[in-house]
């Protein structure tokens, strides 16, 4: 992997910043840092006024493993073109079977897990997340909860940064979402920003010359072919991208 940031690579990000690019970043551990307690993963504000800068710049979405509602809660504000949940699945992929199936799902792990001190099953209508960032026997929880959910019938499962995603076997992934979102707002290139083994679905595209991708924090097993040193590195791509245009432009999307 390569570093955004190196003097060598700017090169690359100018081709990008100069054609018709849409900026696609996840929320927790890219834009904001990752907390305990999920609720309160917040940006600092300087990555949110940067952000809100940059989309008077680019068109530029969030593609987030959140539900949609509470993605859009925590960027109330800034002028995103989307704002994509559920790994990809809300708003233009939802389905009442997706619904169904999720709804089926919960209780039942809802019920196995209420003795597991430290598991937590989140509700996000089209798919379900298994917390277990809390647990003391992180190993033991996640290998219960996988064969809990594999138990279930035919699901999607993605890992993540403790905790399992549960998801409809058919769901987009965020890769399939990123395409859709550059076709609908008519971009030819993307640039993704992606922390977790739900973003490689976007690295694993494999455009180059399309698709820029980068992962926060080095990793050799990732398909990103860049990185950022880490989650505050944003602060300093976002920056960089500001300047790469440096007056609003706003032919591309109206
Ligand atoms: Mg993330």
């Amino acid at each position: 992997m390569k570093y955004i940031l190196a003097r060598s690579n700017i090169d690359i990000l100018k081709q990008f910043a100069w054609s018709k690019v849409l900026l696609a970043f996840d929320y927790d551990g890219t834009l904001a840092p990752i907390v305990t307690d999920p609720a309160k993963a917040v940006m600092r504000p300087r990555t949110r006024a940067l952000l809100d800068t940059l989309t008077e710049r680019y068109p530029c979405v969030v593609i987030s493993g959140r539900s949609q509602a509470d993605a859009k809660r925590l960027l109330r504000g800034i002028g995103l073109a989307e704002v994509i949940g559920n790994h990809g699945i809300e708003p233009w992929s939802i389905s009442r079977r997706m619904a169904r199936e999720t709804d089926s799902w919960r209780p039942v792990l809802e019920k196995h897990f209420a003795a597991f001190p430290g598991v937590h099953v989140e509700n996000k209508d089209y798919s379900l997340a298994v917390h277990y960032r809390r647990s003391r026997a992180k190993k033991k929880a996640r290998a219960e909860i996988r064969r809990v959910a594999t138990a279930l019938g035919r699901v999607r499962l993605i890992g993540g940064k403790q905790v399992v995603n549960i998801l409809p076997p058919d769901a987009p992934h965020k890769g399939m979402a990123l395409e859709r979102e550059r076709e609908r707002l008519r971009c030819d290139t993307a640039i993704y920003v992606g922390d977790d083994t739900t973003d490689e679905d976007v690295f694993a595209l494999d455009q180059p010359g399309q698709l820029l991708t980068i992962r926060v924090g080095a990793k050799s097993s990732s398909a990103a072919v860049y990185y950022l040193r880490n989650q505050r590195d944003i602060d300093r791509l976002l920056q960089k991208l500001l300047d790469l245009r440096s007056a609003p432009l706003r032919t591309s999307l109206q």
